[in-house]
């Protein structure tokens, strides 16, 4: 099993029982996780902002419409910090600064490279749409040779990163457990609604299994 090799700067210095390098592992939070927040700067101005990707083997592809700001800077080469976090729990200590929160957070550093290619535009977007709802793409019109042009295709390489992963109950003292609280871990969970139908859609399609059936 390979692992990311830490760099001086994606080394886990605090906390380091809670660092993960391990590919595999990093790359099933990437898959379970959908949308990152995206770090850059413009002209001293820190921004962060919030959008889908999708792994294809160990690069991240985001994709946007060529008028974005972050894209075009991303994709000018602007140094971008990359960040995914699922939350799995609450952890209710004894104590106020015992509490925490079970997580798994990767953080990716590096710059985007821009797909031009028009067939790994359109395969990125497939992606895009299969990883969002897996079952997907067959049933709807795929983009137009106008639309692959608007939209903006950035892979992101996943050569300088680390993830962290918290899990288990409070780990506070022995003594601060005399107070008579409760404490444990609540679990956390993203769980689908009932499916909504467009009243513009077809009232005769059945809602398809991949929608009932969605879980995360
Ligand atoms: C949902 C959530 C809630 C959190 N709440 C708190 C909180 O309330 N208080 C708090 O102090 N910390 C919290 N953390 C942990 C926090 O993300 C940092 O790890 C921590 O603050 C240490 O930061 P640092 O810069 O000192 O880390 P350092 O260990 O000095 O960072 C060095 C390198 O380690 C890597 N790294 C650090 N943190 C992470 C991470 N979370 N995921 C992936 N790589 C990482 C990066 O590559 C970074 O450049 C939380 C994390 C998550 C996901």
């Amino acid at each position: 099993m390979s692992d990311y090799t830490p760099t001086e700067r994606t080394k886990i210095r605090r906390k380091p029982n809670r660092a993960v390098y391990d590919e595999a592992a990093i790359h099933a939070i990437l898959d379970e996780a959908f949308v990152c927040q995206i770090g850059f700067a413009m002209e001293g101005q820190p921004y962060v902002i919030p959008t889908n990707y999708v792994r294809v083997g160990k690069r991240l592809f985001l994709h946007g419409s060529a008028a974005s700001r972050m894209f075009r800077a991303l994709a000018a080469g602007t140094p971008l910090c990359l960040s995914v976090m699922l939350i799995d729990g609450l952890v209710l200590a004894p104590t106020a600064t015992g509490h925490s929160i079970n997580y798994r957070s990767v953080m990716v550093l590096g710059k985007a490279q821009p797909i031009e290619d028009a067939q790994e535009k359109f395969a990125a977007m497939r992606a895009f749409v299969e990883r969002v709802i897996p079952g997907r793409w067959p049933g709807v019109r795929p983009p137009s040779e106008q639309e692959l042009k608007a939209t903006m295709v950035l892979a992101v390489p996943l050569n300088e990163l680390s993830a962290k992963v918290r899990t288990g109950p409070p780990i506070d003292d022995e003594a601060e457990y005399a107070r008579d609280v409760w404490t444990g871990v609540l679990p956390l969970k993203l769980t689908p609604g009932a499916p909504l139908p467009d009243p513009r859609g077809k009232v005769s399609i059945p809602v398809p299994e991949y929608v009932r059936n969605y879980s995360r």
